[in-house]
């Protein structure tokens, strides 16, 4: 049977989506660990142990002060303490880095970005900002695979159970830096970009007036995202951009807003799975990828359609 380990950082009081879908992965793929990093609410516990996971590996001290070397060398001890196969991490910049640390102390084979994984553990991704789509296999006995949210189905979760915790202590390496502060991100009540199920970006057509975009998102429970023109001009926090520099997302629904369309914003969203685009020009790029388009201008475009879906 594989032995599947997942690394979550996590501090809330309950899974995030991308967690139940890497927990609903690694349940398809074998027996499940988790190695979780920082301090967990009872509840959050229990919804891992609701996944069937029995153990939860737990770090001897904090591993969460020292950037990402800390989290790479935990890692690495649960893989071993666990007999993992096989470990899953999210696919944040963060993630990526430790899974690259975690894989060379491992001399395991890594592969970030994973979009599907058979049971013989082949994994599709894509790469150079979309334009192929590439199969690969880890060859070592170890394989660290980084799983993009919105590729894999959540499944429902059974009773809350709370695992068995497993103190380890880490062997990490005397730290060069250190965190000193935290800046909490404003809380806007959306989802998570790279988890929402419906995205409304917009670009520089929007010329810095991200209020009616911010309207339909709203309206259909969706989160903002921008091109890098809308971010680099200040008109919305850089966390918010989508694309080759900027954050992936796959959702249900993305609704691209006065944004041409360029392959490196392409990048960050081709997967999604219905495509929306409202431009004033019909010969922009955007229209090839589009499931849909509207020709128009955003401004006269958006208040409509926000009324509309508010009446249904
Ligand atoms: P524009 O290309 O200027 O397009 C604006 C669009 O808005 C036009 O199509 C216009 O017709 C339309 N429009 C204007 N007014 C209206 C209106 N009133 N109603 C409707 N439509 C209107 N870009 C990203 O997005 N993400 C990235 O991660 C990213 N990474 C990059 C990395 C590198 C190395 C490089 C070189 C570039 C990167 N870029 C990235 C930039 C990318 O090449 C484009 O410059 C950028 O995506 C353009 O943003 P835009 O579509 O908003 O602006």
């Amino acid at each position: 049977m594989t032995a599947v380990l997942i690394f979550l950082d996590h501090a809330g009081a309950s899974l995030a989506k991308s967690e139940r879908e890497l927990l609903s992965l690694a349940g398809s793929l074998g027996d499940v660990s988790v190695a979780l990093a920082g301090d967990a609410e009872q509840t959050y516990l229990d919804g891992i142990g609701s996944y069937g996971v029995q153990e939860c590996y737990r770090p001897e001290g904090d591993v969460t002060q020292v950037l990402v070397a800390g989290k790479a060398a935990f890692v690495t001890d649960a893989v071993r303490a666990a007999g993992a196969d096989v470990v899953l991490l999210g696919n944040s910049y963060e993630a990526k880095e430790i899974a690259a640390r975690a894989a060379i102390r491992l001399e395991a084979g890594v592969i970030t970005d994973v979009v599907s994984l058979d049971d013989e553990l082949t994994a599709t991704k894509a790469d150079f900002a979309g334009s192929y789509t590439v199969t690969c296999r880890v060859t070592t006995d170890v394989a660290v695979l980084t799983v993009k949210p919105n590729s894999f189905e959540a499944v429902e979760a059974g009773a809350p159970v709370s695992p068995r915790e497993v103190r380890i202590p880490v062997d990490a390496e005397p730290a060069a830096a250190h965190i000193t502060g935290r800046v909490d991100k404003p809380v806007s009540g959306r989802p998570e970009l790279s988890e929402a199920r419906v995205v409304v970006a917009g670009g520089r057509g929007v010329e810095g007036n991200f209020g009616p975009l911010e309207e339909l998102a709203d309206a259909l429970g969706g989160a903002v995202g921008a091109s890098r023109a809308a971010t680099d001009a200040g008109w919305i926090e850089h966390s918010a951009q989508v694309g080759q520099t900027g954050k992936t997302v796959s959702p249900q629904l993305y609704v691209s807003v006065g944004i041409s369309g360029a392959v490196q914003q392409r990048a960050g969203m081709q997967t999604s799975k219905v495509i929306v685009a409202i431009n004033k020009d019909a010969d922009s790029p955007i229209f090839e990828i589009a499931d849909f388009g509207i020709v128009g201008d955003l401004f006269a475009v958006l208040p409509q359609a926000t009324d509309e879906i508010r009446k249904r």
